[in-house]
């Protein structure tokens, strides 16, 4: 029974495994055969005088051949039907083990039938019966000849079954590594399989979540209904020309859901080729790669405008610096940039003009060394160091005059407005110099107009009220000394009357001359009003003061007028004591000449040190 039916199952093994329909055939046949032979057996066995126990175990086993017989029956079902892989597995996971069950019974039985026998030889022993002993003995040999037969008949089927559990443990093993490899594909991936003609056969369930298409709108259609119109045709013969040659094809694929968004796939598409060697279908592996399309779509955009704004700016710049630069260049005014080393980075042609260097001369070069005077040099570097570092300076957003050095040695004032910019982590400083000569000459020439007398070309009287005021300060300060003259010309409408206004005129030019030449150049002279003039004396006092006013009494008395003979003046000398304002010392003078006029002129008075009370 046991070889029957282990028989059995390498019949149905055999069966599974070829190909060949004749050994198919002549295996079905020896299963039926041995399924034939099994049955006899068991006939034969119920027959014989069993124990209870051997009775329960044929009972078990009758049970276990009835749960068998069900799966024979699918493997062969399976095997008619042409699908040899599903009647292995059923073979493997199914049939195999419930014959082996039962084959364990069979074992059972067997090992109870020995057991019986070695105790019954036993008692035989026991009686000492050499004629009961002699029938045991040829029945033990007997007994022992069938177990021979059965052990050797074993021994070399051993080997099949070995060979037999070691394929079916593998196809168990491989079968468990398909199934978790699939469902592992499932889960994580999107699974299609199309015919030769792209006609889609089978899709998993991720397939149709992404595609919002249920299995039954896909099956029979071509991928043709997930197309988004986002690749060209070439695209897809591509991938068609590919696959039908047999190749892998790996790539992006932008598919259309059914309610019309897009998704994005890696995709892999393997061609199965038939024993002609031409693809009999195609499976696609898909992972979902729409988040990091999205994402690389939001890149590339943001990359794009960024790029536009670049674009714009750089195009923004470069209409800005043709404007700056044809500014520059139009301007009358020099336009000079340095950088923190102080060295040139742009020289218009008004700085051309206004230094006499050229921008090639000047580019790069140290500004200071070629437009500063050489006594202010020392000066200018250290100011500069400190900007450099700073970004600040007494001159930064400013207008100065300040001297500046033409290429041939000509100093001349400019006006310079200084700013601050700060480019690549450095203080660079941007000036726009104007030559100030004009304007200094003409400020000159008008501040001359302002302070001297027209006729005299001395300091008018409101210069000398300027300069009083302040020499009174420094006197207060220093406690030095100070003293002023007036004097005047003695009848001097006689003058007038006598030889003309013009004559008059002159008379006033050639007297102040001679007093100025008279006085020291820390000494002012003034013409005070019409024929009356002042002078100031910073360090003299009274006596000094009286000293000069006689010596100049005697020169005009001495000197011959061209146009009017002689003349004489009358002198008024006072001194500035603390407490003494401008207008205190001038009376004080003027009260003095009065006296002078008074005392018979030609002469000099002095003022006492206090004035008198008015
Ligand atoms: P005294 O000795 O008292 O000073 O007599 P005086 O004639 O000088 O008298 P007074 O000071 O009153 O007269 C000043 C005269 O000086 C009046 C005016 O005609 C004359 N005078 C004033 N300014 C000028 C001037 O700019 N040119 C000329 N030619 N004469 C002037
Ligand atoms: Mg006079
Ligand atoms: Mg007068």
């Amino acid at each position: 029974m046991q070889f029957a039916a282990r028989d059995r199952s390498f019949a149905l093994f055999a069966a599974v495994h070829t190909d060949d329909p004749f050994l198919l055939d002549s295996a079905m046949r020896r299963f039926d055969e041995q399924g034939a032979a099994f049955g006899r057996a068991r006939e034969a066995l119920l027959g014989l005088p069993l124990t209870k126990r051997e009775r329960a175990l044929l009972e078990i086993q009758r049970e276990q051949t009835r749960r068998t017989i069900p799966e024979h029956q699918r493997v062969i079902d399976l095997l008619q039907a042409g699908h040899r892989h599903e009647a292995e597995i059923v073979l493997v996971e199914r049939a195999v083990p419930a014959q082996d069950k039962m084959i364990l019974t069979l074992t059972a039985l067997l090992d109870d039938a020995v057991a019986r026998t070695k105790a019954h030889v036993e008692d035989l022993r026991r009686v000492q019966d050499p004629a009961g002993l002699f029938f045991v003995v040829l029945g033990l040999a007997g007994l022992l000849l069938t177990w021979g037969i059965f052990v050797s008949v074993s021994r070399r089927t051993e080997d099949l079954i070995r060979r037999l559990v070691g394929a079916t443990e593998r196809l168990r093993a491989s079968n468990i590594d398909l199934k978790f490899q699939k469902q592992a594909l499932d889960a994580h991936n999107i699974v299609s399989v199309t015919d030769a003609q792209g006609r889609i056969t089978a899709v998993n369930d991720r397939f149709c979540e992404k595609s919002q298409y249920s299995r039954q709108e896909l099956l029979g259609q071509t991928h043709r209904i997930l197309k988004s119109g986002r690749h060209p045709p070439e695209f897809y013969e591509d991938m068609w020309r590919t696959i039908s040659a047999g190749k892998v094809w790996h790539g992006e694929l932008c598919n259309r859901r059914k309610d019309g968004a897009l998704y994005w796939m890696s995709s892999t598409i393997l061609p199965f080729l038939g024993e002609d060697g031409l693809p009999r279908r195609y499976v696609a592996v898909r992972t979902d790669i729409t988040a990091i399309k999205e994402a690389q779509q939001v890149l590339e955009n943001s990359q794009e405008r960024l790029e536009q704004l670049v674009a714009t700016r750089t195009a923004e710049l470069a209409a800005r610096e043709q404007v700056l630069r044809s500014l520059t260049d139009a301007a009358q005014d020099a336009v000079i940039m340095i950088d923190a080393s102080a060295a040139v980075t742009h020289w218009n042609p008004a700085a051309e003009r206004m230094f006499g260097y050229s921008a090639a001369e000047m580019l790069g070069k140290d500004l200071h060394m070629f437009i500063v005077p050489e006594r202010y040099l020392a000066q200018y570097q250290a100011g500069f160091a400190h900007f450099a570092r700073t970004g600040e300076g007494p001159a930064i957003g400013r207008t100065l005059t300040l001297r500046a050095k033409h290429r041939d040695g000509r100093e001349f004032p400019v006006d310079i407005s200084l700013s601050a910019v700060r480019l690549h982590g450095a203080w660079n400083a941007v000036g726009i110099v104007r030559d100030a000569t004009d304007r200094v000459q003409t400020e000159e020439r008008l501040r001359q107009l302002a302070t001297t007398d027209t006729l005299t070309g001395m300091c008018n009287r409101r210069r000398f009220d300027e300069v009083l005021a302040n020499e009174i300060q420094r006197a207060a300060r220093y406690s030095s000394a100070l003293s002023l003259i007036l004097f005047d010309i003695d009848h001097f409408k006689r003058i007038n009357d006598a030889f003309g206004h013009a004559a008059g005129d002159q008379v006033l030019v050639q007297l102040a001359v001679t007093v100025g030449k008279a006085i020291r150049s820390t000494e002012l002279l003034a013409r005070w009003g019409g024929e009356e003039f002042a002078i100031l004396l910073p360090g003299s006092d009274r006596n000094a003061a009286r000293i000069l006013a006689e010596k100049l009494r005697l020169r005009v008395e001495n000197q011959v007028f061209p146009d009017a003979s002689h003349i004489t003046c009358s002198f008024g000398v006072a001194e500035w004591v603390p407490g003494d304002r401008a207008e205190d010392l001038l009376r004080k003078a003027d009260d003095a000449l009065y006296r002078a006029k008074a005392n018979g002129r030609n002469r000099v008075e002095i003022a006492p040190s206090r004035a008198e009370p008015a």
